[in-house]
């Protein structure tokens, strides 16, 4: 299968470089130089990744990020943000927005690819693991689906970003054990591209955000000096 790249980028050499290596790449490419035009081509078909410029004309890279996130529609699709910016507090606020993944400018079109087929490949699904349950938590790998169950009341749709769907399968899987922010990173991230420590944390708390409308998130505790499992037990009340 082709993966279909939508690339938001309002410099047109930038934008030319990428495409031009995603394509040498085996991807399909499109092209927008604004959100808006961006929304239009995503009205007519969702693409299976976006590479998004953090500063546009118009609306920001950022604000257009947290806009997807909210949306059903568009709330799995993994978002690769692109930025002149390399503050870490800039990096966060990026992956606050909604971001998957983040690169700074100037990048090689080498790294960006990695980056790319990293974050791709984190859509498969980490294995068949067959339906699983925490708690009142079930996640179902093949409707991709994830529902919070409480005794009176039908089962509760949760709507998780792409990396937050694979961070709550890994912990799933592997319930009651503390995993570490690296082991994390290997297992749910992959270990072909460095990624900061830090953007562990950052999932963690988008997963919790997502959890916490239907009081699931204290189901995911941190375990100080040590890393974050997944409990039945909950001691945080
Ligand atoms: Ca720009």
């Amino acid at each position: 299968m082709t993966h279909h790249i939508l690339i938001v980028e309002d410099e047109p050499s930038i934008a030319e470089l990428i495409a031009i290596n995603l394509s040498h790449a085996g991807y399909e490419v499109e092209r927008a130089m604004q959100t808006d035009i961006a929304s239009a081509l995503m009205k007519d078909r969702l693409p299976n990744l976006l590479i998004l410029d953090w500063m546009l004309p118009g609306k920001s890279g950022v604000q257009f990020a947290k806009e997807l996130r909210a949306n059903d529609r568009t709330r799995g699709l993994p978002i690769l943000m692109l930025t002149a910016k390399s503050e870490e507090s800039d990096k966060v606020l990026g992956l606050d927005s909604g971001a998957d993944d983040y690169v700074t400018k100037p990048f090689s079109p080498k790294e960006l690819i990695a980056r790319v087929k990293a974050l791709l490949r984190r859509q498969t699904p980490i294995e068949d693991t067959g339906p699983l349950s925490v708690g009142p938590l079930k996640l179902d790998p093949s409707s991709h689906r994830v529902f919070a169950i409480s005794s009176n009341l039908d089962p509760q749709p949760i709507s998780l970003g792409p990396t937050e769907y694979r961070l709550l399968q890994f912990f799933m899987a592997n319930p009651e054990r503390v995993h570490s922010r690296t082991g994390l990173l290997d297992n749910v991230w992959g270990n072909e591209v460095y990624i900061e420590e830090r953007t562990v944390d950052v999932h963690i708390k988008r997963l919790r955000a997502a959890l916490a409308p239907l009081d699931c998130d204290r189901y995911i505790e941190t375990v100080r000096g040590s890393g974050y499992r997944i409990t039945k037990t909950p001691t945080q009340i």
